[in-house]
């Protein structure tokens, strides 16, 4: 029989550097069947982390990347027209719960508030999903885990978790690295050497005291391994720090200029 879940198994183990001791807490979090938020800023390691942990524990992993435009039925499904009529499609979430798979619904806030509840019944002990157009009642399959990502720094009122989603998870913090483990992250993914991938933390560092004055987010790890990646094929440090750091982070004039002047005092 074919493996309805071969394209969401991971097959290689993906490169984590645990930080401190979110392993060991996810497991139990899974072992307890209690949903799990993420947070913390974008590119620090959530997503990589969820990865990680679904080769870890041997489960499939259904990724949602949520927007204002997804609807409910996005998630639970819908009836599709065929040649033959009309055929019922699971949608991401009711697909992981059926099948029992980890689903991961990344940046959850993005999501309308009307969207947000269809998971409440699956985050508590039911551990169901009622897809009232089918006219079912799917309980989740016992491997079934549900992790949500949330940026608390970046939204603003209007797009936050109302409480009585939030109350229905455990949190994991997440920030950026210590700066000899980011160095260690850096210089891992990018294939630059640690010396090199400690002046991006550095400068790294820098911006992230800018947030809230002049810069909304700090840069993020992410944009790190990207610059370090433009070294790697060649490219001069000032050049690849003004592409993959300095450009993509601001648009403002005198930002640009003080984060460029940081990026000469490093390379
Ligand atoms: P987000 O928090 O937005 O989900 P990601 O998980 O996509 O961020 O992280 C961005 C990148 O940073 C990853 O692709 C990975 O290369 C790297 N990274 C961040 N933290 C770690 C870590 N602890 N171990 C290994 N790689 C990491």
């Amino acid at each position: 029989m074919s493996d309805i879940l071969a394209q969401y198994r991971i097959p290689a183990e993906p490169y984590y550097r645990p930080v401190a001791d979110e392993v060991t807490l996810f497991e139990a979090a899974y072992a307890a069947k209690m949903p799990l938020m993420l947070k913390g800023p974008t590119g620090c390691g959530k997503t990589r982390f969820v990865e990680h942990m679904a080769w870890w524990l041997g489960k499939p992993l259904v990724t949602v990347a949520c927007n204002e435009d997804m609807t409910a039925s996005d998630l639970v499904g819908r009836f599709l027209l065929d040649a033959s009529g009309t055929r019922w499609q699971d949608g991401p979430l009711a697909f992981a719960a059926r099948h029992g798979a980890i689903c991961y619904l990344d940046e959850v806030v993005e999501a309308r508030q009307d969207t947000t509840v269809v998971i409440h019944p699956l985050t508590d002990k039911r551990r169901a999903l009622p897809l009232e157009k089918k006219g079912e009642f799917l309980r989740a399959h016992p491997d079934f885990h549900l992790v949500i990502s949330y940026n608390p720094g970046y939204q603003s009122l209007m797009k936050d978790l109302k409480q009585s989603t939030k109350q229905r998870f455990g949190a994991l913090d997440f920030h950026y690295p210590a700066h000899a483990v980011e160095s260690e992250i850096v210089a891992d993914e990018a294939k630059i050497d640690v010396a090199t991938a400690d002046k991006l933390v550095a400068i790294a560092e820098r911006s992230r005291n800018l947030k809230g004055h002049g810069l909304d987010e700090g840069l993020s790890t992410r944009m790190l391994i990207h610059a370090g990646e433009l070294i790697a094929r060649g490219v001069a440090p000032l050049a690849a720090c003004r592409v993959a750091l300095v450009r993509p982070i601001t648009d403002d004039p005198d930002m640009r200029d003080a984060l460029d002047a940081a990026v000469a005092t490093f390379f």
